[in-house]
């Protein structure tokens, strides 16, 4: 429990906050810059969501009469300062939005003109990646109408926050002058989708995850997240997506490049999740099989060093994906011990994605089961399943038959050429009174309420809750705990 003393000081740490948010809210309100009505609307809602997470956790946990019951693995201190994080990366994040529309839009000069346009340009981009998972559209995946605000930063991210339908997507820097970069923006939305989606398994609502067999290895299943914003990123903007990624996994060295960081699939496989999504819709067929050319013609590039690599770690005649826990080791293709050279081959994922060991399951270990000899497949299955409606699209809409591969990132550079004489708006989100609107949608909340009033705000109302139940309110429906999720990869990963 908290003393008053450690009450008086997070109080003040909140305060801080508080009190800046405030101030930039402040010098906001009536600017002449474009998208000012969204962040001065989604600092209002942050600072009522947060007042009452903060205070629904320090009231909670202070001494005398404490409503929440303690954890033995997450003290009060942790959830206190997990809160303030989230709240403090969310003010800084906010903060460099403005900062840069403000200079982008109230000085004049070519630069300028660039990092304007090209912010105008992703934030186009990101509502149309959202545009077929928002309500009554045809996938209908989304909970409540949505708007999206971009920015720059060092490398690709989003911010998955819970009191607001805003999609806060930061692009690389890279962006201004190179194009093909903003195709991190669909990757990004599938993140937010996964997070702030609804889906349903036999007319039951189900989170994503929760989808998957049993038996899914967790190795697999640590993955489950990205592969999802794989295959909806591909979803929405289709060929030029799958070599854009394939483009991004050459960054890695060639440890990396086989290795599973715990979160993303490893970059050796990548593209072929992209590949089976494309093959699994049906569409672009040609596309397709010139995008597997491509990446078996890279991997051949890569040949010696992959094989170099695996004959210094194993001497064993299996092929190991490196991984953190040895218990998650999995074999490429164990016949071959030359993996480059197998995958070279032609051999899909489904062939050398296999489970040759012993799975280690949440319970327990299990031997491998023959219907989870492919796991990753399985995954990509479940990803299209959970996402019935959507259609696989493209970016732009209509695509040569086939060609030289390097048509799709030059018809992309038309595309997002032609954006800016659009002049396609992006909804705000707006605070009128105390009724919150994207567009004209209202949205029948006020703001401090989530997006999951059902089961977060009935929890907060209750008090007197063990750890379990405090721990999904401190959760908050996926608000992003810390900084890019990508930072581990070197900003490869793009989220
Ligand atoms: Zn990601």
């Amino acid at each position: 429990m908290l003393s008053v003393q450690e009450v008086n000081v997070w109080q003040k740490r909140w305060q801080s906050l508080d009190d800046h948010l405030a101030r930039l809210s402040a010098s906001y309100d009536g600017r002449d810059v474009s998208r000012m009505r969204t962040l001065h609307a989604l600092i209002g809602c942050l600072r009522a969501f947060g007042a009452k997470h903060f205070d629904f956790f320090v009231t909670g946990f202070a001494e005398g009469a404490p409503k929440l019951q303690e954890s033995l693995k997450f003290p009060p201190q942790f959830a206190l300062a997990a809160i303030l994080d989230q709240i403090a990366y969310d003010t800084a994040v906010i903060e460099q939005i403005a900062n840069q529309r403000i200079q982008a839009e109230s000085r004049t000069g070519d630069t300028n003109r660039a990092m304007l346009t090209a912010l105008r340009r992703a934030d186009y981009l990101a509502h149309q990646a959202l545009k077929q998972f928002q309500p009554q559209s045809n996938g209908n995946i989304l909970r409540e109408k949505t708007t999206v605000l971009t920015y720059f930063q060092k490398s690709a991210s989003v911010r998955v926050i819970p009191y607001a339908p805003v999609v806060l997507v930061a692009v690389p820097y890279s962006c201004l002058r190179n194009q093909r970069d903003l195709l991190a923006i669909p990757h990004e939305i599938g993140h937010y989708v996964y997070w702030h989606g609804s889906f349903v398994k036999d007319n039951k609502p189900v989170f994503p995850s929760a989808v998957l067999p049993e038996v899914m290895p967790d190795w697999c299943r640590a993955w489950f997240e990205e592969i999802f914003a794989d295959v909806l990123g591909v979803l929405v903007a289709g060929p030029v997506m799958a070599l854009d990624f394939q483009d991004l996994q050459l960054n890695f060295n060639i440890e990396d490049f086989v290795k599973d960081d715990g979160d993303h699939p490893a970059a050796i496989l990548r593209p072929y999740i992209y590949l089976k999504a494309l093959e699994q819709k049906e569409v672009y067929p040609d596309w397709t099989a010139r995008l597997r050319e491509n990446w078996q013609h890279y991997l051949a590039k890569r040949d010696a060093g992959v094989s170099q690599h695996f004959n210094d770690s194993h001497t064993s005649g299996e092929v190991k994906v490196e991984t953190f826990a040895e218990s998650r080791k999995f074999a490429l293709r164990p016949q071959h011990s030359r993996t480059a050279k197998a995958l070279q081959e032609g051999a899909p994922p489904d062939d050398f994605v296999k489970v040759s060991e012993a799975i280690t399951t949440s319970s327990g270990l299990l031997p491998p089961d023959p219907y989870l000899k492919r796991p990753i497949d399985i995954a990509i299955l479940n990803v299209l399943a959970l996402l019935p409606k959507v259609e696989a699209k493209s970016w732009p809409d209509s695509l040569p038959a086939s060609g030289d591969i390097n048509q799709l990132y030059t018809a992309f550079d038309s595309f997002v050429q032609g954006i800016s004489q659009n002049e396609v708006a992006v909804p705000d989100l707006m605070l009128d009174g105390d009724t919150l609107y994207v567009g004209d949608t209202d949205l029948k909340r006020t703001p401090g309420e989530t997006l999951f009033r059902d089961k977060i705000e009935e929890l907060m109302g209750r008090g007197n809750l063990g750890p379990d139940d405090w721990l999904t309110v401190l959760h908050a429906a996926g608000w992003t705990t810390e900084g890019p999720q990508c930072e581990t990869t070197g900003g490869v990963c793009v989220g």
